[in-house]
């Protein structure tokens, strides 16, 4: 099984590796930063060595990174390793952001998705409860008020005993290791989750609701934008 460095410190953007395998453009590394497609966040890029990463996705145990073509990687290579910081940094703020808005819209979220620049939950909720301007503002209180997120770690049969710890319906919590990471934010959400998180709400910066829009009976969407 592969190190997943990003699970502890998600502010790790580069380390040395060992490439485990490699099969045409996708390489295995026995530890990695890159953290892969998943509950609802983008995965990874930036660079094995000198070769472009394009995608991260989740291999079985191990992390699948995937290179341009021309590569030259083989099993054994130490390499050194770095994630495109930028977009991985914008992509936790979104992400943390997306854990305020769940907070602020008190509705059960049916979806969600972390995009380069923006990002949306899906609520089960009336068009007529989401409000942009309260929304907007209730959100910039959350960033402003620099609150430090915590993550920890509880077993399956723990979160088996506390169903309300998962909130996204459709993105059920990273399983099967027996046991799932928590992330809290003091006061305001704590939840079930395996992607990666700014330290403080203060990094998040402005947000803006850019829309919501009614995707379906029990989805109404709302994106959020850094403002
Ligand atoms: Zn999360």
């Amino acid at each position: 099984m592969a190190e997943l460095l990003f699970r502890e410190d998600p502010y790790l953007a580069s380390c040395e590796a060992t490439v485990v395998s490699v099969q045409d453009n996708v390489v295995e590394l026995d530890r990695t930063v890159f953290y892969p497609l998943g509950g609802g966040q983008l995965g990874d890029t930036g660079r094995i060595g000198g070769w472009r990463v394009i995608d991260t996705r989740k291999g079985n145990e191990s992390v699948l990174h995937m290179l341009e073509p021309g590569h030259a990687a083989s099993p054994g290579v130490k390499v050194e390793i770095q994630i495109d910081w930028e977009r991985r940094h914008r992509l936790m703020r979104l992400h943390t952001a997306l854990h305020l808005l769940g907070a602020v819209v008190k509705a059960p979220v049916t979806g969600g998705r972390i995009g380069d620049d923006k990002a949306h939950l899906d609520f089960d909720i009336e068009m007529e409860k989401l409000v942009k301007d309260e929304i907007e503002a209730r959100l910039n209180e959350l960033t402003s008020s620099s609150l430090e997120t915590k993550a920890k770690w509880i077993t399956d049969a723990e979160l088996d005993a506390r169903p309300e710890l998962v909130k996204t319906m459709s993105v059920a919590p990273p399983r099967g290791e027996g046991r799932v990471r928590l992330l809290e934010i003091p006061g305001v959400d704590l939840q079930a989750c395996g992607g990666t998180h700014v330290r403080n709400t203060s990094e998040i910066g402005r947000l803006a609701v850019a829309r919501i829009r009614s995707e379906g009976k029990r989805n109404k969407r709302v994106t959020l934008t850094f403002a």
